[in-house]
């Protein structure tokens, strides 16, 4: 199996961004778990079903794809409905089912371990939960404020012809989600204790990502070097 690189933190950090350019700086894959979240809960949505049960049935059944930035849904591209606000408003009282948590486990460790190098994986219990012993563990933070300021410029570009809310609605959305998301029984949303946190509230996400892919680097370094000592 590749190398786990495990990026986790609350909704807006970047984290996503930043994934996806260590993962092409490395030659890795990338998972974002969220999405895989986000697709159970448009699902619920749409077939109007909320109770724990059928929650679970549709996570045992999801048939998922990515394909670049793409998530095909049942084959069906479906990644801008997987950003609605109908979405956001549902996605932690979905995720915080436990059922649906651990009938998601394994496709998860599916989608990442399907690449031999490595794969880079963001969510919230990466490093916790479905790769408590992966290589490189990140918690990416910055302040709500500027989490909010961030999506607020990046839905300028991405939700052209929906109505906009307006940044404080966008930061009380941001803040309610990680308060679900930290205080659920299950899975809940924490640095794990061997994880390097990184704020970057003041600094550049280039610069987080040559700091994560150096870590990296690093961490392939020391294993190469562990390896030829023992045939030594
Ligand atoms: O990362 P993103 O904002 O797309 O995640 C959407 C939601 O999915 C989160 O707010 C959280 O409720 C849930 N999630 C989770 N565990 C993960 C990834 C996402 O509970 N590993």
């Amino acid at each position: 199996m590749g190398l786990i690189v495990a990026i986790d933190g609350p909704a807006g950090a970047g984290k996503s961004t930043v994934a996806r350019a260590v993962a092409r700086q490395l030659g890795f894959t990338e998972v974002n778990t969220g999405a895989i979240y986000r697709a159970v809960t448009l699902l619920a949505i749409e077939q109007a079903r909320e109770e724990p049960d059928e929650l679970q049935e549709i996570a045992r059944t999801l048939v998922l794809q990515f394909e670049g930035a793409l998530v095909l849904l049942d084959g069906k591209d479906v990644t801008r409905d997987l950003r609605s606000e109908a979405v956001n408003k549902k996605v932690s009282q979905v995720a915080a089912v436990p059922a649906v948590r651990t009938e998601l486990l394994g496709l998860q460790r599916q989608l990442a371990r399907a690449h031999p190098r490595g794969a880079v994986l963001e969510g919230r219990d990466v490093g916790t939960v479905v790769f408590p012993d992966a290589e490189v563990k990140i918690f990416l933070t910055a302040s709500a404020q500027e989490r909010a300021r961030r999506r607020y410029t990046e839905m300028q570009f991405k939700t052209a012809g929906w109505v906009l809310p307006s940044i404080t609605e966008v930061q009380a959305s941001i803040e309610r989600r990680d308060a679900l998301d930290g205080s659920r029984v299950v899975a809940p949303l924490r640095p794990a204790d061997d994880a390097t946190v990184i704020d970057n509230t003041n600094t550049s996400l280039s610069d987080v990502v040559t700091e994560i892919v150096s870590l990296v680097r690093a961490t392939i370094s020391s294993y190469d070097a562990q390896r030829s000592d023992s045939r030594h």
